[in-house]
């Protein structure tokens, strides 16, 4: 068994203006195929093939380095794809918006805060909304990292992601990482955040 590159369930180009066609199609098709790649070279003939994606992420810190990277990697970018949508947007609602709002007071107080963590995570890496067993919570990672794993400083279930990596946005958005981060908020996926949130 080895792990697979899913397909985009929209184009492309669709979500546009927010994130470019060419930034998406590299970022699917290269860096997340890479990872996924890597991923398989990495486990194949070890007693870590056979192992489920969480599996292998919640004792990371006791597999080599690639497995960390690549595994993060592949497990990070499967679920951005899917908090995303070009009939995203807006806000969440239901149970969601009320753990949003009980965890940080309102849905602008989480905006606010999650767009700072992924302004300030310095160099590459991730945004964070975790499920914790009391709440919600926000949190950043290094490279490829996730709350998944044994090493993360927030550990939970990573309900919304986003990457923060120069080669998400860079063709489209340069230097100008908060215009990325703000146009993220049009294109989320609530209705698929809410189903991990429920999960
Ligand atoms: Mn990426």
């Amino acid at each position: 068994m080895s792990f697979k590159l899913p397909s985009l369930k929209y184009s492309y180009a669709a979500l546009e203006p927010h994130i470019d066609a060419r930034t998406m199609e590299i970022h699917h098709t290269k860096h997340h195929a890479a990872y996924t790649n890597n991923l398989n070279s990495a486990v194949e003939n070890t007693g870590m093939a056979g192992l489920s994606i969480e599996d292998l992420l919640k004792d990371i810190s006791k597999h080599p380095a690639g497995v960390r990277n690549n595994g993060g990697g592949f497990y990070n970018h499967n679920l951005f794809w899917e908090v995303m949508s070009p009939d995203g947007g807006g806000e969440p609602s239901g149970k969601l918006l009320e753990a949003i709002n009980s965890s940080f007071g309102s849905f602008d107080a989480f905006k606010e805060g999650f767009s700072k963590a992924a302004a300030t995570r310095f160099g590459s890496g991730w945004a964070w909304l975790v499920k914790q067993d009391s709440g919600l919570i926000i949190s950043s990672t290094p490279n490829q990292d996730n709350p998944l794993m044994d090493v993360a400083d927030v550990k939970g279930v990573p309900v919304l992601g986003l990457d923060v990596w120069e080669h998400a946005y860079y063709l489209n958005y340069q230097n100008r990482r908060p215009d990325y981060i703000a146009a993220f908020w049009n294109v989320i996926n609530w209705d698929e955040v809410s189903r991990r949130f429920r999960e």
